[in-house]
């Protein structure tokens, strides 16, 4: 039970939003309605992890999307990253920060310049473009990955710079404006192009962290009652 009279948590999937001039409506999957001068948006965002044998179960473990959240952890780990052209010399610039061992997946055709090939020879990092078939693990802690010439390499961590979408399409459908990255276009005040609609968290944010969800979630309940009140003084 909330300590706030004022603050109630309701269950359920919201599946359309409406804005009228001075408020919104949002109902769910159950057909309840819940009317708002102002909405907050903190949805998240899904990542599209390759349908592979061992990689659901060993997500968030030892396949792991992040540097920041989980490289200390794997410190000095024989490190596999899979990802392809900028994206995984990005990454790997802050992996061989960490680690002496690191090889690039890159899932077929490597697609590196010149200039990339010879930054990644410098630092000694291995290209391996067969297609990934299995990543063998110890209840989510992998030990090798499979490629589909059968060949098994050890690994003992594993990034993976999949894809992601918004969770939710309310966010689209109500004429929220997104970056060239997929992310809910936002100021800094965490106010969207759309008046009264605020975003906060992953669905609007390249630092995905809980301390940046609860940061950017922290502004937009500042703003929001900030708005309140001063729409109505
Ligand atoms: C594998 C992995 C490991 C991570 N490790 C770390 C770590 O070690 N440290 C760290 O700081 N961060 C870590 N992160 C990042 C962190 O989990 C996120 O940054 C954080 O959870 C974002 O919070 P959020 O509230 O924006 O989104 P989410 O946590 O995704 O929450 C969004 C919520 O909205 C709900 N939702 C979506 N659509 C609807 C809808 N239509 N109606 C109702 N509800 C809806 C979802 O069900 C979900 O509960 C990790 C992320 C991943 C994927």
């Amino acid at each position: 039970m909330s300590e706030y009279e004022t603050v109630h948590f309701h269950k359920g999937k919201a599946i359309d939003a409406k804005k009228s001039e001075n408020s919104f409506e949002v109902i769910t999957e159950k057909g309840e309605k819940f009317h708002s001068k102002k909405l907050i948006i903190a949805t998240g965002i899904v990542d599209e992890i390759p349908d592979l044998k061992g990689f659901k179960e060993s997500w968030g473990i030892s396949l792991i999307h992040c540097p920041y959240c989980h490289g200390y952890e794997y410190k000095g780990k024989k490190t596999g990253i899979i990802a392809n052209g900028d994206k995984a010399v990005h990454i790997s610039s802050l992996v061989k920060n960490l680690t002496e061992d690191v090889t690039i997946l890159t899932q077929g055709k490597a697609n590196f310049t010149d200039e990339q090939l010879e930054k990644l020879k410098r630092n000694n990092i291995q290209i391996i473009e067969t297609e990934i078939s299995e990543l063998k693990h110890d209840n989510g802690i992998v030990e090798s990955i499979i490629f589909s010439d059968q060949t098994e390499i050890k690994f003992e961590a594993v990034y993976g710079a999949f894809p992601f979408h918004q969770h939710s399409d309310i966010p689209k459908n109500l004429g929220c404006e997104f970056t060239e990255f997929g992310h809910i276009k936002t100021d800094q005040f965490q106010k969207t192009n759309i008046p009264g609609i605020f975003v906060c968290g992953d669905n609007s944010s390249m630092m995905r962290s809980v301390s940046n969800a609860v940061m950017t979630g922290n502004v937009a309940g500042a703003m929001v009652n900030m708005e309140l009140v001063t729409d109505c003084f």
